[in-house]
């Protein structure tokens, strides 16, 4: 299998400029020939699409991930002749084909959750699909294959390791934790002062373990797809507001206002007031409550005076969830970092203020398992305001889908 593209039509040469263009064109053949050997010899899959999905280009890794020959897919639409699973399973829709995406959004994307099937031998090999547009006008679409078997096979014996290990050791620490809850209890133990100060440190300590185990447990366990979400019709303020008025014993606790607000996005929203307005999204409720808990907390924990507050605002499309305190805030630079996996904020303000870095990467998670998108704005000694948007649905979908539900639910009942 050989490195097919359209031909391109070179021009004719002009008699008097005969010895200067060859060399051009020498050097320009040389140029394609290297080009063409690099494509050739990868191991990486590398295809070109243009707007329509037409196949340009292919190379032979390609060719052989997609089990056809070059000549089988060249100038044919790749939703008839290339084949993604998801991971359970089922042929993925043209909507959903990260190259119609790409088509589409026009912008550089990394998919790890498919499966390519090889036509000619039906085999499937998990691949790192990349998207991006070509540089300049071209509108064609580059797209890459690699095969990450290996990659996620090693990633998932990493993960049942970690998964094992918290698992483990979160049992001995919540017993310690009990103990030391027990010493530092009057009514069932007698210690001095000094004796309390140690017990109380080692009592802190031993609660950001606990933390520390359960979100390496929750991390390993999203990582693997081992928690999906249960996605059901909700009105989401009203889901929202009782959420976050859990947290209003943590807000006031530290000295804390705390205000809620729902309304449209065209709408100037001020302090706490909440229009009655009813908005429908599809979530799953442990993933939303794990996620406003999780932003409150921190909103909290990084605010040492004023106010927390969370709104909920909607256009026609989509939902937004913001959470917004007026605490430390974040630097510009380290923005873009906090949804890392054990990124922490290192200076002055945040040293003294305990956490596992891995908060916002599981909120990140769970948002993105949603469907939906989370970014934060922030300004430093200000505040900062962290934005979930998830898909809006229409009251009509939002019963119909609730009807289907409850008959499922139902009919499973009687079985
Ligand atoms: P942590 O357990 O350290 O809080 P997170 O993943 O929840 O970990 O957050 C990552 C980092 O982002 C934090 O260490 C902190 O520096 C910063 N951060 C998160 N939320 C806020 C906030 N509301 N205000 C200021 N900084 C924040």
């Amino acid at each position: 299998m050989g490195l097919f593209s359209k031909k391109t039509e070179k021009k004719e040469a002009e008699p008097d400029a005969k010895v200067a263009i060859t060399t051009d064109t020498n050097v320009e053949a040389e140029r394609q020939s290297l080009n063409e050997l690099v494509l050739t010899s990868i191991n990486e899959g590398v295809m070109i699409v243009d707007p329509k999905g037409n196949i340009q280009l292919v190379n032979p890794a390609a060719c052989k991930l997609i089990g056809r020959d070059a000549d089988e897919l060249l100038h044919v639409n790749h939703d008839a002749v290339i084949t993604f699973l998801d991971k359970t399973g089922n042929r993925i829709s043209a909507a959903r084909s990260p190259i119609n995406l790409a088509i589409k959004q026009k912008e550089y994307k990394e998919t790890r959750d498919l499966d390519l099937v090889a036509a000619d031998s039906n085999n499937t090999t998990p691949v790192s699909i990349i998207t991006m547009p070509s540089q300049g006008d071209n509108p064609n679409i580059i797209v890459t294959f690699r095969d990450i078997d290996r990659e996620l096979r090693e990633e998932h014996e990493r993960n049942e390791f970690i998964s094992t290990a918290s698992h483990e050791m979160r049992t001995p620490v919540a017993s310690i934790e009990g103990y030391l809850g027990l010493a530092m209890n009057s009514a069932t133990a007698t210690v001095d002062e000094r004796a309390m100060g140690y017990l109380e440190k080692a009592h802190e300590a031993s609660q950001h373990l606990g933390h520390l185990f359960q979100d390496l447990l929750d991390t390993t366990k999203l990582d693997d797809g081992k928690i999906q979400p249960v996605m059901k019709p909700v009105e989401i303020v009203h889901l929202v507001k009782k959420i976050a008025d859990g947290q209003i014993p943590r807000i006031t606790d530290k000295g804390l206002g705390y205000q809620f607000g729902s309304g449209s996005v065209d709408q100037q929203l001020g302090g706490g007031h909440h229009l009655e307005q009813l908005i429908y999204a599809t979530v799953d409720e442990d993933f939303l409550r794990e996620i406003l808990n999780n932003l409150i907390e921190n909103a909290v924990k990084y605010t040492p005076s004023g106010w927390v507050t969370v709104n909920v605002k909607a256009d026609n499309y989509n939902v937004q969830i913001i959470v917004q305190d007026t605490g430390i805030g974040i630097a510009r630079e380290e923005l873009s970092h906090v949804f890392q996996k054990f990124y922490r904020v290192d200076n002055r303000d945040t040293r003294e203020i305990g956490g596992t870095g891995l908060g916002l990467y599981l909120v990140k998670q769970r948002v993105e398992m949603m469907n939906g998108r989370i970014w934060a704005e922030s300004e430093v000694g200000k505040g900062t305001r962290f934005i979930v948007l998830l898909p809006r649905i229409s009251k009509e979908a939002y019963e119909q889908q609730k009807f289907l539900i409850e008959n499922q639910e139902a009919q499973e009942k009687m079985r």
